[in-house]
């Protein structure tokens, strides 16, 4: 299933599921209790079969008549992000001089993980703000975002698909300056709308095996990146275990498991985005999000 997170013709935020090849989206709205938003069908996760039986009785609205926002447009805290999971982008990173204080070519021995704000995250279609007094060097990173279902502490790679409710696409959208100058990356990762997330969350059980996924990314149409899940060098399971290792995780949480070769830095000179650049981001099966930089 494709749920998302949409308004009609307010500020109401409604959840529901898409159906892209009917072009529909379902309101799940009057299923769920008063104000209920993505995160309480993620927290009741058993209770999904009998949506799937009822959809022909919902409010439908066709697709594009509807404001697609992140499918969990507030989240209860930051998400998690993972660095330098591609051995390709690790070259690029260390050989453009940008992962201070590191500016290592290496692969790491262990996860790099590090988080965006909540206010950071924007909708799959939204305008990007290019935040041009705080930074002239912006960079997309195109990600497969996991969402977690079942919370946990201590989860074992083996256990680690068990709290996996579903999927996400991310763009972990970076200010490349502040990510060098202050050589911590949360400032450079949060700027506000740098987190556009979706168009879906997808149930995991549409996914049989997200080592298959392809993610790719487009700007202005330029191919620019383009690879597997499978090519992660630490993959979901160690994810999973690394984080929950000493943090609790919670329904809803996210994870970004980093982004592929082909980023703007990866380039001599860099391709940093300009205003009126469109970025598109696909991943099998979860749709593609569309952003234009402003
Ligand atoms: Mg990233």
């Amino acid at each position: 299933m494709k749920f998302v997170s949409f308004s009609v013709d307010s500020e109401r935020i409604h959840v529901g599921l898409a159906d892209p090849i009917q072009g529909v989206v379902h309101d799940l709205s009057d299923r769920l209790p008063e104000g209920a938003d993505l995160l309480h069908v993620i927290e009741a996760w058993s209770g999904l079969e009998q949506i799937d039986e009822d959809l022909d009785s919902l409010p439908t609205f066709p697709l594009d008549s509807v404001r697609l926002c992140a499918p969990i447009p507030a989240p209860q805290r930051n998400i998690f992000c993972v660095g330098k999971n591609y051995r390709e982008h690790v070259v690029e990173f260390g050989r453009s001089g940008y992962d201070s204080p590191d500016r290592s070519e290496s692969l790491p021995e262990a996860p790099v993980v590090f988080s965006k704000a909540t206010t950071s995250v924007s909708g799959p279609y939204d305008k990007i703000e290019s935040h041009p007094n705080v930074t002239n060097e912006l960079d997309y990173e195109a990600e497969l975002g996991i969402i977690i279902g079942r919370g946990g502490r201590g989860i074992t790679r083996e256990e680690a698909f068990d709290h996996v409710w579903g999927y996400t696409i991310i763009d972990d959208f970076t200010a490349r300056d502040l990510q060098r100058t202050h050589k911590q990356w949360l400032l450079g990762k949060s700027l506000d709308t740098h987190c556009p997330m979706g168009p879906y969350a997808v149930t995991k059980d549409e996914v049989p095996d997200p080592e298959d996924l392809r993610v790719q990314s487009w700007i202005n149409g330029e191919a620019r990146q383009d690879a597997h899940v499978r090519d992660l060098i630490f993959d979901i399971p160690e994810l999973v275990s690394t984080i929950s290792a000493g943090i609790t995780l919670f329904p809803g949480d996210i994870i970004a498991t980093g982004t592929p070769v082909g980023v703007g830095i990866g380039f001599d000179p860099p391709k940093f985005l300009q205003t009126g650049d469109v970025v598109e981001i696909s991943i099998t099966g979860l749709g593609t999000q569309r952003n234009e930089v402003q």
